[in-house]
């Protein structure tokens, strides 16, 4: 085995490890590296156990805050999760939501005193790479844009970090399969439908095939049972979903070495 290193995953909302980045932890968890869990949000405001999107009438948020911290629980026990550190702050919702301005959700928060606390956890950790999304955060929710903000503050302040990787997806891949699974009757959530969704294929630097841990994905995605905007996803046939989900893609944001070479591997060339 080469020598074992440590990835440190930045999410915002419980089951986004399993949407994400869930086929490459199961990876280089079986190549024997440790893969570390930040999720900076409670998901107060997804859907509560009796179906209610958040935060419309008689949505009960401290009843999702519970619910959704034991999916993660599930999610971090399938994925074989190294270490996980669950951040508590509020889910901030959609950009715009009057939620995002209260005083405890997470974009509300000194960007500094984030960027701080992730790069602490970082250091203890001896982090050698650092995935979070990118500037758009994937699809535009603000948590996940304060996810990236804080990881470029937080690389700076780690030394032991070699690499900043933002998930993405190539846009050729929604263009191909989106059709085709709607043709099938799929029905997506709502933010797999935004337009300006994906990176450019040629840009898309890292393409992992997980094909073969596309089954523990789909079972990852299930653990959030609540989270029912996502249940054509969790109910796809497997082998079907194996086709639509089965690379997890990469884009470098940054490397301490600076070099710009193409890299087949999230691991590639650390020193
Ligand atoms: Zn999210």
């Amino acid at each position: 085995m080469n020598q074992p290193r440590t990835i440190v995953l930045l999410h915002a909302h419980p089951d986004d490890e399993a949407i994400f980045t869930s086929a490459t932890t199961r990876w280089y968890r079986e190549q024997g590296h440790r893969v570390v869990l930040i999720t900076a949000t409670n998901g107060r405001l997804g859907y509560d156990p009796q179906g209610r999107p958040g935060p419309v009438a008689g949505h009960d948020s401290s009843a999702t805050v519970t619910a959704r911290l034991g999916e993660l629980t599930t999610s971090c026990r399938l994925l074989d999760i190294s270490e996980f550190h669950f951040l508590g702050y509020d889910d901030s919702g959609m950009q715009g939501w009057p939620e995002n301005t209260e005083p405890q959700s997470f974009v509300s928060q000194d960007l500094t005193g984030v960027a701080e606390e992730i790069a602490a956890i970082c250091r203890a950790v001896a982090a050698d790479v650092i995935i979070t999304y990118d500037e758009f955060g994937y699809y535009g929710h603000p948590d996940h844009i304060k996810c990236n903000q804080a990881a470029r503050a937080a690389v700076a302040l780690v030394p032991s970090v070699s690499r900043l990787a933002y998930v993405v997806t190539p846009k050729s891949l929604f263009r191909t399969f989106v059709p085709v699974a709607e043709a099938r009757g799929a029905v997506f959530p709502a933010w797999i439908k935004v337009k300006s969704l994906g990176w450019s294929d040629e840009d898309v630097n890292v393409d992992l095939d997980l094909s073969a841990y596309a089954a523990i994905k789909q079972d990852s995605i299930r653990a959030h049972a609540t989270q029912i905007d996502n249940a054509d996803i969790m109910n796809m046939d497997p082998e079907f979903f194996r086709l639509l989900f089965g690379h997890e893609f990469y884009v470098d944001a940054w490397r301490r070495d600076g070099l710009e070479v193409a890299t087949t591997d999230l691991l590639e060339g650390i020193a």
